[in-house]
């Protein structure tokens, strides 16, 4: 039997580092919690056929994860999180000579929303190589832990047996895991640098659990002025996709690939682009707005690229990355809170500018440079797919509000029903994200019941319902009432007509921008009696944050899980020449612009 602690004597040779404190008999444990025992209750040695040993723990013994349950009741168990949290690029922070560790020392660290961070402090060589518990050990305060909940980090790691300490330990620990954040303690960090690293962190499934053992280990990843085979630096011309709103023309054109990069930047090639609605209007000078200065706008919004260049202050891009920038780029006022707070989605001042769209240029040419803050990593296995989650983005952002509507509801809702209006991309995603999540769905749209619209709806598990056939005002007459329906075809009359089939305490999301030349006739009393007197609520979304962008990546993930055909059969690809044909005329239900690679 082992006694002694012994972590991790060396770095194995491929680079993966063990966090991971040793499970052994009457280890260290936290004040109250139960002893650990590790008997062997057979041995090969006494004549037994096999050695078998009985593990009694704390479940948070050791290295281990919290569970948001651990602090707050009824929340998630620890076999809720996401892998994906958990396993992925970490940076290793130091912050050695404190106890007290606050929002201040971290404010160095530029941290960003999704970062997984792990804290080393000077418990690592301190707190491990002592038999009993050590109170003095170095732990975040409350405007640490505001901090990374604020910043919406995935995951945050401490070097000994609790985050927090002392009497404001719990609000620690419940701010953290109220914001999501993955909280890893009991980690030996005493061989490991400040640095970026990748990070795999499995704890135990435990059904419910309010906290498990985990394996942790990292390894470190390639510096920032290393480069991956393949991608070399390009020079030169590039094609691009421009529209010119005072010729009344969209080209494509030859650009220089853009050869300044900021410390902070990255360069990008671009894989694919999506072609949606918006970028129709633009191609059709009823919206957009060139860079200022110029009088072309590079179009393209929706795009997924990998990383060729860094920049050497980046944090965790890396070249072969893949990545999907995001759209808005706050405005400059210094009175928008939501801009200044990394939320342009809710800006205020409509000074924002959006690539591809207003004020900035897109992403439909082959090479473009981002800050790295506006990029999201994309897993490699949701290539093929990942062109998506920019419009995902928009129905991610509008579960997320609706969720929050209802959680307004102190009693037990039966099994939810969701319409969803218009059976384009957008809507088509919207009415995957109802079904993944148990929401009994149905589509309304233009296209009859026996086109591949609707199959691919009815291959997600939705039902379909074509205008054809039952026109709006019957509606609720054939399918009933709905506690959400989802308005993804900018036409008002259709979304607000929906309105009849809209059951008591229900939520009308409107995500689809009408001309502004429709001005329609309404009955607004009815309206208005209707929404007062059934506690209704009508949101609109626009545009979507950092944290909707990785919430449609798992969603994504999911979606290939439960019905990859329907989504791989959303996307129809074009080459580069035919792209200001597609502008003109859509072709399949999501039209991409693949570039060769
Ligand atoms: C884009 C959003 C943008 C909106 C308004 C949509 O097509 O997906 O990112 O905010 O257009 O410009």
């Amino acid at each position: 039997m082992i006694t002694k602690n012994i972590v991790f004597d060396k770095a194995a040779e491929d680079g993966w580092i063990d966090l991971t404190v040793g499970i052994r008999h009457e280890m260290v444990h936290f004040p109250g919690d139960p002893a650990v025992e590790l008997t062997q209750t057979k041995h090969l040695d006494r004549g037994d056929p096999a050695t078998v040993s009985h593990l009694s723990l704390g479940v948070h013994t050791g290295t281990h994860v919290d569970a948001p349950v651990h602090f707050i009741g009824g929340a998630a168990g620890v076999d809720e999180f996401s892998i994906d949290a958990m396993v992925g690029p970490a940076r290793v922070i130091e912050i050695l000579g404190k106890e007290t560790c606050t929002a201040q020392d971290l404010a160095a660290y530029d941290i960003q929303a999704g970062e997984r961070l792990l804290l080393r402090t000077n418990n690592s060589t301190r707190c491990w190589n002592v038999d009993a518990f050590v109170e003095d050990y170095a732990y975040l305060d409350m405007s640490a832990a505001r901090l990374l909940a604020e910043r919406k980090v995935r995951m945050v790691g401490i070097d000994y047996l609790s985050i927090g300490r002392g009497p404001e330990g719990p609000e620690v620990h419940r701010v953290l895991l109220a914001a999501g954040v993955v909280i890893v303690e009991g980690l030996d960090l005493s061989r490991v640098e400040a640095g970026l690293y990748d990070v795999v962190c499995l704890p135990l499934k435990i059904l419910g659990g309010d906290g498990a053992p985990a394996r942790v280990a990292v390894r470190p990843r390639e510096g920032p002025t290393s480069r991956r085979g393949g991608t070399i630096a390009p020079t030169g011309t590039m094609h691009a996709v421009v529209v010119v709103p005072q010729e009344k023309s969209v080209r494509l054109v030859e650009r220089t690939v853009p050869r300044e990069l900021g410390d902070s930047e990255v360069l990008l090639r671009t894989i694919e682009v999506g072609i949606c609605g918006t970028d129709r209007e633009i191609a059709s000078f009823e919206y957009g707005t060139p860079p200022p200065g110029s009088t072309e706008l590079v179009i393209g919004h929706e795009s997924l690229a990998e990383i060729v260049e860094v920049g050497p202050q980046v944090n965790w891009a890396r070249p072969g990355d893949l990545v999907v920038p995001t759209v808005r780029r706050p405005c400059k006022n210094l009175r928008c809170i939501p801009c200044r707070q990394q939320q342009q989605d809710f800006c205020i001042t409509g000074e924002f500018s959006e690539r591809g769209i207003v004020r900035a240029d897109g992403f439909l040419c082959e090479y473009t440079t981002e800050a790295e803050r506006f990029l999201v990593p994309v897993p490699r296995a949701l290539k093929g797919v990942a062109v998506l989650v920019e419009p995902l983005s928009i129905a991610a952002k509008a579960a997320e509000v609706f969720t929050t509507i209802h959680s307004r509801f102190a009693f037990d809702l039966p099994r939810m029903r969701g319409l969803v209006l218009g059976a384009g991309p957008v809507g088509i995603l919207a009415a995957m994200v109802f079904q993944a999540q148990g929401i009994e769905t149905h589509v309304f749209s233009r296209e009859a019941e026996d086109g591949a619209r609707a199959d691919l709806v009815r291959a997600c598990g939705a039902d379909y319902v074509s205008a054809d056939r039952t026109p709006l005002d019957h509606l609720s007459d054939r399918i009933g009432k709905m506690d959400v329906i989802f308005e993804a075809v900018g036409v008002p009359k259709v979304a607000f007509g929906a309105l009849d089939a809209l059951a008591a305490n229900g939520v009308l999301i409107l995500s689809g921008v009408p001309a502004e030349r429709d001005a329609v006739p309404a009955d607004l009393s009815r309206w208005m009696r209707e929404i007062v007197l059934k506690n209704q609520v009508i949101f609109g979304t626009v545009n979507a944050s950092r944290s909707n962008y990785e919430d449609a990546i798992r969603r994504l993930e999911q979606f290939m899980a439960l019905f990859p055909e329907a989504v791989l059969s959303l996307i129809s690809r074009v080459s580069i020449d035919q792209a200001t044909d597609v502008l003109a005329r859509g072709r399949g239900i999501k039209d991409v612009v693949a570039f060769a690679a």
